[in-house]
């Protein structure tokens, strides 16, 4: 025990050049902090009979601890997955535009609710409510937090204790806890299911219309398909049968897309345009998915509805902000001018040829020396086009530890996120952005040299 006494103090550890320097890196308190957390650390080592730690060996446990401690969890990685909307990475990644827009408007003040013309309060919607409505025709908009927040919004604020019609075939669970079921209860909506789990007709939607219905709502079925025996109405039939009733028909298209996914070589995903065409009155989406923005949910539809949802105080609990106004601004702007597959990150992968893919992987595995190119394919994920892929190229590197070798490449700087495909690791370009190659290629070299024979 008395060899505990021969450690020294934290005041005498403050006093060493090295912790000075800690102290003018990291401030005074979180240093001391850090400096006791060490220590702590030492007696312990040595009441379970290790050596006695040196005080160089305190400062580095110091050194470890503030570092570990100021350093952000949250953190850029290179996704190198193929899977274009990826929601464990982050979804969309952010045009430079948006990015400019975000920084623009968030480093100073901006007129987020103040009327430039006449000097009085103004709303937060009209900036991106605008540019939807331009793009769209629709009549009125509004955005929020996220789209599972849009859907309960929409549900709690028209059908809160009423009945609201949906078919058995859409009860998604679409993954993060967003089950269709749970947030009609949530909203205090009465879920009437009609129909079986692969079909529904329309004297479905017939029979259950008999009943005084709030609300008749579509969900996308996002991360799966119906196939085989199934059938369902058009959303042009549902929703004219329900208007001949009265009753207004939400649309949630989860992912939604402004663009036809169909020429890219994808199936066909159903378009924003297409919804509001078919007459739905309300349709819902997210802003993150194929639109290739900012995390937000947009509720697009006729201005009586949309102004009932703008007033409802769960509005106000979800509103979107300002960085979110911003950025989904500036990626609207995109579609406006007709520059969307050049500009939003989302539609440049989508619509990459294959061409430059193969040079991509080729460029890769002369750079590092080892691997083969091989044919792939890339998804587009974020819960849209189930089951359809895109052909790509893929480096595929023969490892002998594929396991291991996948967290070395976790653990750099920036974190690199790789498939295993056959025992192998393979990279697709598709998804990784042009300016993230060189330090991917690094990555590359630094995880997989004890596992791979590399020329540098
Ligand atoms: C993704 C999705 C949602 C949730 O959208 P978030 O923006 O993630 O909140 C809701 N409904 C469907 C059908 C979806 O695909």
């Amino acid at each position: 025990m008395s060899d505990l006494r021969k450690l020294p103090s934290v005041d005498e550890l403050l006093r060493t050049p090295t912790a000075e320097s800690f102290v003018f890196a990291y401030g005074r308190p979180l240093t001391v902090q850090a400096l006791r957390y060490a220590l702590e650390q030492a007696r312990q080592q040595a009441l379970q009979g290790g050596a006695l730690a040196e005080t160089e060996a305190l400062l580095d446990a110091c050194r470890a601890a503030l570092q570990e401690w100021t350093t952000p969890t949250l953190l850029p990685v290179i996704n190198a997955s193929g899977v274009i909307v990826h929601t464990n990475l982050g979804r969309a990644p952010l045009s430079r535009a948006a990015l400019l827009a975000v920084q623009e408007v968030v480093r100073g003040y901006s007129n987020l609710e103040f009327d430039l013309d006449s000097g009085k309060r103004g709303s937060r919607l009209e900036h991106a409510g605008k540019l939807l409505q331009r793009l769209t025709g629709a009549e009125a908009a509004l955005v929020v937090n996220n789209n599972a927040a849009a859907v309960l919004l929409v549900l709690t604020a028209l059908a809160k204790r009423r009945q609201v019609v949906i078919s058995r075939t859409q009860l998604v669970e679409i993954g993060g806890g967003f089950r269709v079921p749970d947030v009609m209860k949530q909203s205090g909506a009465k879920l009437v299911e009609i129909g079986t789990t692969n079909r529904v007709h329309l004297p479905d939607y017939e029979a259950a219309l008999q009943e005084p219905v709030a609300l008749v709502m579509r969900a996308h079925r996002s991360n799966f398909q119906l196939l085989g025996f199934t059938s369902e109405p058009t959303l042009d039939e549902i929703t004219r049968l329900s208007h001949s009733r009265g009753v207004p028909v939400v649309d949630d298209l989860g992912s939604g897309t402004l663009l036809d996914t169909a020429p890219f070589g994808l199936g066909h995903e159903p378009t924003v345009q297409e919804s509001l065409a078919a007459g739905v009155d309300l349709v819902c989406f997210s802003g993150d998915k194929l639109l290739g923005g900012p995390q937000a949910g947009i509720i697009l539809g006729k201005a009586g509805l949309v102004g009932k949802l703008k007033k409802h105080p769960l509005a106000r609990a979800i509103r979107a902000d300002k960085l979110c106004l911003a950025a989904l601004s500036a990626t609207l702007a995109h579609y406006l001018k007709d520059e969307a597959l050049r500009e939003i990150p989302v539609w440049r992968m989508i619509s990459a040829d294959l061409a430059g893919l193969k040079s991509r992987a080729e460029a890769w595995r002369a750079a590092l020396g080892a691997g083969e190119i091989i044919n792939g394919q890339s998804t587009v994920g974020g819960g849209s086009l189930p089951g359809e892929t895109l052909p790509t190229w893929l480096l595929a590197l023969e490892i002998r530890r594929a396991k291991e070798a996948m967290q070395a490449l976790r653990r750099q700087h920036p974190p690199v996120i790789a498939r295993v495909q056959d025992e192998r690791i393979v990279l697709d370009p598709r998804t990784v952005l042009p300016e993230q190659e060189a330090a991917l290629l690094e990555g590359l070299r630094r995880a997989l040299n004890p596992f791979l024979e590399i020329k540098s």
